[in-house]
């Protein structure tokens, strides 16, 4: 479908995207844009919107038997460790901005699509925590399909990239605390030195990945954070660590786990310290079930003219709490191309930018979407 009637609409759309870009807010404090989005809902005549503040889902009901789910998050990211200057660095505002523009006109122009749709705004996206947030105020409930998209500046701007299968990875969190007895510099062999033991924790963790899992099978294990001591010659007496680790293969989730834990029996061991090593569970891999892309790959492919739909063969190590949604019921994650000779900063990067002209990609991306659920 062409949706030529667009063109009417770019000033709105891109006004939003604007509006929403000036109020970048962080994780689970999305409260202006929660309450610009509502405002927004309001004006244009949406009704019963559970406001979970931060974030908001409704229903619009089209009289069918069937509810599919669609989801835009709405976070933005710190510029600096200030925890003051806040930029949409991952483009949520345009994920926002869009499924608003969808709304409106879908309400606008009375159209009619073959299944009910639920609309979800999530907050937290960044920090994997949003999507099980709105789950737990019922976002998924009666729900039997769902979609979402986020802007990609390694894909040309009127590209749609769909994986399917296995997309991005699963994510988990480990704390590692080491602590020993503190001693001068110079008689490391009169206490236990946390910071070699730290550092050896670090270099031997490595060795997880490269030895211990099937080479065949993907997956990460990186050290983010590690302090230790603050004066040159005293060995301290407690070192910490955080990292991650990111797969695809709950075998090779359950092999790193398993040796996080015997490394630290070992540094203990060998150096002579308490080490602690503490594993959250973070998120599983973003799945775009096999059988559901291909169907709607293929519809897509037969309506869609203004953007070109890929066959993406990229899996990448990021996270993504989409992951949350696709583990009650089955849903594609799409990358909307953004790249241009202007934009092509990657995301996370404080210049990141988007072409208003994206927004608009992204609504007419929904529109063709919506029109081809049944
Ligand atoms: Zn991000
Ligand atoms: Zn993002």
């Amino acid at each position: 479908m062409d949706y030529n009637f667009l063109e009417k609409y770019e000033t709105e759309i891109t006004e939003v995207l604007h509006d929403l870009g000036k109020i970048p807010e962080p994780s689970f404090k999305e409260y202006k844009t929660t309450e610009y989005i509502v405002n927004y809902l309001n004006k244009n005549g949406v009704k019963d919107i559970r406001v979970t503040d931060p974030g908001c889902l409704f229903h619009l009901d089209f009289g069918s038997s069937k509810t599919v789910a669609l989801r835009a998050d709405i976070d933005a990211l710190p510029l600096d460790s200030s925890g003051e200057k806040y930029k949409h660095i991952c483009g949520h505002h345009l994920h926002t901005a869009a499924l608003l523009s969808l709304v409106k006109i879908l309400l606008d122009k009375k159209i009619q699509p073959k299944v009910n749709l639920r609309i979800i705004f999530q907050p937290a996206e960044e920090n994997i925590s949003g999507a099980n947030f709105m789950i737990k105020n019922g976002a998924m409930e009666g729900v039997n399909e769902v979609y979402g998209i986020h802007v990609d500046p390694e894909l040309d701007k009127g590209v749609v990239g769909l994986k399917t299968g296995n997309m991005m990875a699963g994510a988990n969190f480990f704390d590692v605390t080491i602590k020993g007895d503190s001693t001068h510099a110079a008689y490391p062999h009169k206490g236990s030195d946390v910071v070699v033991a730290a550092s050896d924790f670090v270099c031997r963790l490595q060795n997880i990945v490269s030895r211990k899992i099937d080479p065949t099978l993907n997956a990460l294990v990186s050290v983010g954070k590690m302090q230790a001591g603050d004066i040159a010659n005293v060995l301290p007496e407690k070192a910490s660590l955080a990292g991650t680790f990111r797969f695809f293969d709950e075998e090779a989730a359950a092999v790193i786990n398993d040796h996080l834990r015997l490394l630290a029996e070992s540094i203990s061991l060998f150096h002579n310290v308490y080490t602690y090593v503490d594993i959250h569970e973070g998120i599983s891999p973003v799945h775009n079930d096999k059988v559901l892309s291909k169907e709607i790959g293929g519809r897509l492919n037969r309506v869609l003219e203004k953007l070109e739909l890929i066959d993406d063969e990229r899996l990448s190590l990021t996270g993504e709490d989409f992951a949350c949604y696709q583990q009650v019921t089955p849903g594609v994650f799409f990358k909307l191309g953004t790249r241009t000779n202007q934009n092509n900063a990657p995301l996370h990067n404080r210049d990141f930018s988007l072409s208003d002209k994206s927004a608009v990609d992204a609504v007419y991306f929904w529109l063709n979407l919506v029109d081809i659920l049944e």
